[in-house]
């Protein structure tokens, strides 16, 4: 059996292992249980419970016990279609529409089904690189700065495109916006800028946008309104609506991309058949929407908003190069100004700070290289969702909503990330 092991392993896989998030993830549960107070400042999920409407369908589609069919239920991809719409303002059609077990699923499937270079910019989320891995595709990375924004310009993608004299071959860009890692996002011209590059060089877009609703100022544009004929737009229950656990994501194609729809409903059918019936159900009402939905949507941002841009402003005045988030729950961290102070200590890349962060100030997050930065980069991820989602936003609701949160409401009631991110500050300023 041991020469199984070693020889029949897919070759794609050789070096993989868990995730980095849910390793540290594990790493911090198991300090927890040796008694060390472990601030968690490393794993992305949104903290706000599954609003109320949403959790009730679901309780109601409990007994709903058949298969559906592989491209999801007629009344969601209708709903995903609607949603679209009016949030995106573009043509959206059920027929374009496919729901899968996660948005991450569905973007495995893509890449297995696509067959052409794909293109990332960086940093990225964690695992579009490991999924092109395990299936072997050729991944070109486009790394970009601190000084841009961690922000992929058009400029630098018609140049990227430009050097290799190479205008017919099939390629896929994979933009994120709100960002993770980083909690930025385009604005309208940047888009409209990368969608006429994009239309240029005939590239497919796909648009992970699983964090628009959580744009701070609900100010969320897809580059599917500048490039409506070639962007597959991915969106989901996880983040928005609280319901990472659920497992449902979406993709909405447009007509032109059909074949490549068919094609993934082809490997879903041989794979994973439908998502989960019950679940189903419930995301009609959550794709819906509604004026609980709204509110619930509008507090989740406001205190997201005063949040981010607080954590911001600690590490800021520590000399760590940070922006105020857009969106989402994330901040891209970058030590580079503290670069000799850390090398006093011994710690040069990002790996290092992490680890020492965590053994000596106790809060753990990730480092740049987990979201395709070089090894040597003094970056990580800060995540800022350690805190009772359910209590935060029970408070928030009894402040009106056009107020903004009073200035010792994140103080109350986010005590532990801002705990963390004061611990991180200090560490990175003391001496030795
Ligand atoms: N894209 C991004 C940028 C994410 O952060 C995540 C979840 N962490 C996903 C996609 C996948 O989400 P899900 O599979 O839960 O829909």
């Amino acid at each position: 059996m041991n020469t199984q092991k070693h020889v029949s392993l897919n070759l794609n896989l050789r070096g993989m292992g868990l995730s980095a998030t849910l390793a540290l993830n594990e790493r911090c549960h198991q300090l927890r249980q040796e008694g060390h107070a472990i601030c968690n400042l490393g794993l992305g999920q949104s903290p706000f419970p599954v609003p109320g409407p949403v959790v009730e369908a679901l309780r109601l589609a409990a007994p709903e016990k058949s298969y559906l069919p592989v491209r999801g239920l007629p009344a969601l991809r209708e709903a995903v279609a609607d949603f679209h719409r009016s949030h995106d303002e573009i043509e959206a059609y059920a027929d374009g529409v496919i729901i899968g077990p996660g948005s991450k699923e569905l973007m495995f499937l893509l890449q297995l089904t696509y067959y052409g270079e794909i293109i990332i910019t960086t940093p990225c989320w964690v695992s579009y690189l490991p999924q092109a891995h395990i299936i072997g595709r050729k991944v070109s990375m486009i790394h970009t700065s601190h000084e841009q924004g961690w922000r992929i310009t058009a400029e630098q993608l018609q140049r990227s495109w430009e050097l290799v004299h190479d205008d017919y071959r099939p390629r896929l860009l994979v933009l994120n916006y709100p960002s993770n890692p980083s909690g930025r996002t385009f604005t309208p011209d940047e888009l409209k800028a990368i969608a006429e590059v994009a239309r240029r060089f005939e590239a497919i877009v796909l648009s992970d946008e699983i964090y628009g609703q959580l744009h701070h100022q609900a100010q969320h544009v897809s580059i599917a309104r500048f490039y409506p004929e070639g962007t597959i737009v991915s969106s989901g229950l996880s983040k928005w609506c609280g319901a990472g656990g659920w497992r449902l994501g979406t993709f909405h194609f447009p007509p032109d991309l059909y074949w490549l729809l068919d094609a993934m409903a082809a490997v879903a059918s041989e794979t994973y058949t439908s998502v989960s019936a019950p679940i189903q159900h419930a995301a009609v009402t959550a794709f819906r929407g509604g004026v609980d939905i709204e509110r619930y949507l509008w507090h989740a941002r406001r205190i997201l908003a005063a949040l981010g841009r607080q954590c911001a402003d600690i590490l800021d005045q520590a000399g760590v190069r940070v922006f105020v988030p857009d969106g989402a729950f994330y901040l891209f961290l970058d030590f580079s100004p503290l670069r000799e102070r850390l090398a006093k200590r011994g710690i040069e890349k990002g790996a290092a700070l992490c680890n020492r962060l965590l053994e000596e100030a106790a809060v753990a997050i990730l480092p740049g290289v987990a979201f395709a930065r070089s090894r040597s980069e003094l970056t990580a991820r800060l995540a800022y969702v350690d805190f009772n989602g359910a209590r935060v936003l029970a408070a928030s609701e009894s402040i009106p909503l056009h107020e903004d949160l009073p200035a010792d409401f994140t103080r109350r009631w986010c005590e532990r990330v801002l705990h963390g991110v004061e611990r991180i500050a200090e560490w990175v300023t003391a001496d030795s």
